[in-house]
């Protein structure tokens, strides 16, 4: 199942996507939940339910989850290439990391598909893409061992973890440079994990202006999913909603020779298969 969270009459509702018929249907039963995060809590339905529909096209899509109970969780350094690649232009370690490295973003970063990702120059021009599978967290728990861990994921989406580089750098942790309002484009929908199976056999790509930048695969984590959870939530508690981003492969801007950054008028597309195109358009202010 495909879940959407998408602006009605200046509110939000959720609805599920039927991706065959390119439409939104909003179920009208009464006990239709009116966030994401509830319907996560109760579960996915088993089929479409009889509600309105409306074309794909024509509904203003929001990020799937705009409220998690925390910061969005990320994961450094978790694809090798990428490791090596950071490595080169920031003189840092060019070795895996032995444990999952955990940084934040914060919630109010997030933005939906079609919404514009947004700098100001007079704060940085190194801004910068990293195509990331975002895990979402379907149940409560703590202490979840690697055997059971996938039993507690809703399902995943699209993460943009775009990050100002030179802030990333100056202020040595990265939670400045990676959370400027609309730092964190998630979607377009969530796909439930029955729809995915796999995790760690998922082809990712990042487009700037239709040409690739980034072309990864999520078997070439270096902490797979199963582990990054086992180790995150060892006494500390993983809600229903909460995101992971998992860590970005090779290709991001500024380790290119020349670097590229996004400027104004850029389109970055996030696609990964069996999930589908996260795509923001980016706006300089000023
Ligand atoms: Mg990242």
């Amino acid at each position: 199942m495909r879940y959407v969270t998408y602006e009605r009459q200046g509110g939000k509702a959720v609805g599920i996507v039927d991706s065959l018929n390119g439409l939104v249907i909003e179920p009208t039963s009464l006990d239709w939940p009116g966030d994401m995060i509830t319907l996560i809590k109760r579960g996915s339905v088993k089929q479409n339910p009889f509600g309105n529909s409306l074309p794909l096209e024509e509904v203003k899509l929001l990020a799937p989850i705009l409220n998690p109970s925390k910061n969005i969780i990320c994961i450094g350094r978790n694809y090798r290439e990428h490791i090596s690649e950071f490595a080169k232009v920031s003189q840092t370690e060019d070795k895996p990391p032995e444990v999952p490295v955990f940084f934040t973003k914060a919630p109010t970063a997030i933005i939906g598909h079609g919404q514009a990702i947004t700098f100001n120059p007079k704060i940085s021009e190194k801004i910068d893409w990293e195509g990331e599978l975002a895990v979402i967290i379907g149940r409560q728990g703590r202490d979840i061992s690697e055997e059971v861990a996938l039993d507690y994921i809703f399902g995943y989406t699209c993460l943009n973890d775009v990050t100002a580089r030179d802030l990333q750098k100056s202020h040595n942790q990265w939670f400045k440079g990676k959370s400027f309002d609309t730092f964190a484009p998630l979607g377009p929908w969530i796909v439930t994990a029955d729809e995915i199976g796999d995790p760690q056999n998922l082809r990712l790509v990042l487009r700037v202006n239709g040409v690739t930048k980034q072309e990864g695969h999520t078997k070439d984590m270096i902490f797979t999913i199963r582990q990054i959870i086992a180790s995150l939530s060892s006494g500390f508690t993983l809600e229903p909603g909460d995101i992971i981003a998992t860590g970005t492969p090779s290709g991001v801007g500024f380790a290119r020779f020349p670097p590229e950054f996004l400027k104004n008028g850029d389109v970055v597309e996030v696609e990964i298969e069996k999930i589908g195109v996260l795509r923001n358009g980016v706006i300089s202010l000023s």
